[in-house]
């Protein structure tokens, strides 16, 4: 141990320490640009770091990625659509006040898109692109307007 480091108190870029926000842990190693994107965290003015390829003794490697902002900025149903098995951690003061879970959300609006192109949604432009759950257990949604079914290839 030396005193060499000069740790600065106050420092917005410390990776490491998180005064608040949410640390999204055990995303398969590889998918952390993906969330990225499904977040939009790049529309969002706060910090946040990307670690690829972490050490885990559950998965060998997973990614992480840890946001500098309140948890309620995070859209948590699309996390859980990607990826459920994502640990959502929200962090008060660098320690863990809360574990949430993700669960399967009965539907998404606009995350996907209908591949049937002879959907309503392909023809009508304006249309929400709506997929409801209709097998929780295989993890199945379909088009609410053409039943198109779709799995999520993000999870195994
Ligand atoms: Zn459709």
């Amino acid at each position: 141990m030396s005193n060499t480091g000069s740790k600065r108190e106050g420092s917005t870029l410390n990776i490491g320490a998180l005064r608040e926000g949410v640390v999204l842990d055990h995303i398969r190693a590889g998918y952390a640009m993906t969330i990225y994107k499904y977040l939009k965290l790049d529309k969002l003015e706060c910090t946040v770091a990307i670690i690829k390829n972490a050490q885990s003794n559950k998965m060998g490697r997973k990614d992480i990625i840890k946001i500098e902002a309140p948890v309620e900025t995070l859209d948590l149903d699309v996390l859980g659509f990607v990826d459920h098995n994502i640990t959502v951690n929200v962090i008060k003061n660098n320690e863990i006040v809360e574990k949430r879970a993700l669960k399967l959300p009965k539907q998404v609006v606009n995350i996907i898109r209908c591949k049937n192109p002879r959907c309503i949604t392909s023809v009508e432009s304006a249309l929400d692109q709506v997929f409801v759950l209709a097998d929780e257990e295989k993890e199945i949604y379909r088009c609410r307007y053409c039943e198109e079914m779709y799995h999520p290839k993000i999870r195994k």
